[in-house]
């Protein structure tokens, strides 16, 4: 039994081992040179465990970071083929109409006409390409540059302001813009402050109805956009923040949007480590809230002063 036991210990072991199950382990604490022999195979089944269950979880980490990079491929193959989509698109029309007034036989009326929708179609391109510049140009900001660019600015001071400029958007869409609350200082980016709240009161007029209106509230920390319009259905909340994602296509275009600006608008949030909250009833209207961090301690009093 001294040399049987052993030795069907070791037979049961390396047949487990076999199969990569390492739970049976060696019993006998002699000095035999089978008892080392089993002792020295249990350190092997512990090491030999170790390593695989190592190089496993190298694995899934490679898997991961593999999958997440297929992703951004994708992400990125669908962005460009967007792109070149809606580049396309105004172009072709602008090269229409400017070879039909090329041929001459157009007369002076249809070539005011087809004046007028080559400028409409350029400027859309514009529009356009400023929007994708933007988006490329928050997309590579550089990460230590985040805190640098940050100073106190006055949320109800950019609202206010933004409201003015809308105005005439306004009056086109038959909409009514006002802008509650008080003084409300965060730490932001200027620029990409006035970006956010334009996109937000730009869409809310564009979006609304005739006779509508639009509140922007301002406190506490958060700016929310508040309007009467026609609402974002409850499945295509989280998508209208897509690059060039629209409900509906041909209102998004008539209108002159680009299906960027929200994307924009999460960049931005993101950049600020904001929080945003939208909430919206179909016909009813919609609400989008953005709630700024508390200023991080250690802020010093003297940058406020700096201009
Ligand atoms: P666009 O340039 O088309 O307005 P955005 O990225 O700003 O692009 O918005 C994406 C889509 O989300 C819009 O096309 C529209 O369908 C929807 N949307 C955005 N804001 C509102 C709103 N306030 N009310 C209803 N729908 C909205």
């Amino acid at each position: 039994r001294r040399i049987t036991e052993p030795i069907r210990q070791l037979t049961d072991i390396s047949v487990r081992m076999k199969d990569l199950d390492f739970s049976a382990k060696y019993d006998g604490a002699n000095r035999t040179e089978l008892d080392i022999l089993g002792r020295n195979m249990n350190e092997l089944s512990q090491k030999l465990e170790e390593t695989i269950s190592a190089l496993r979880t190298a694995n899934n980490d490679l898997q991961r970071d593999l999958d997440r990079r297929n992703r951004q491929e994708e992400m990125r193959q669908d962005f460009l083929s967007n792109v070149t989509h809606e580049l396309k698109t105004p172009l072709t029309s602008i090269s229409g109409y400017a070879q039909l007034i090329e041929s001459g036989v157009v007369s002076q009326e249809d070539t005011v006409r087809f004046g007028h929708e080559i400028r409409r179609n350029a400027d859309r391109l514009l529009t356009l390409i400023n929007d994708i510049i933007r988006l490329s140009e928050l997309d590579s900001i550089p990460a230590y540059e985040k805190k640098e660019k940050k100073e106190p600015v006055d949320l109800f001071q950019i609202a206010v302001t933004c409201a003015d400029m809308l105005e005439p958007s306004c009056e086109e869409h038959g909409v009514t813009i006002k802008v509650e609350g008080e003084s409300t200082p965060v730490l932001a980016d200027r620029t990409m402050l006035d970006e956010l709240v334009y996109n937000l009161c730009d869409n809310a007029i564009r979006y609304n109805r005739q006779g509508g209106s639009v509140t922007v509230k301002v406190g506490d920390r958060a700016i929310s956009v508040e309007d009467t319009g026609i609402g974002i259905a409850e499945e295509n909340l989280k998508r209208v923040f897509e690059r060039f994602f629209r409900v509906d296509k041909s209102r998004s275009k008539k209108t002159g949007g680009t299906g960027l600006g929200l994307a924009i608008v999460k960049h931005i949030v993101e950049y600020h480590h904001a929080e945003m909250d939208t909430k919206s009833v179909l016909g009813k209207g919609t609400t989008i809230t953005v709630r700024f961090p508390e200023e991080p301690a250690g802020y010093s009093e003297d940058r406020r002063d700096t201009p």
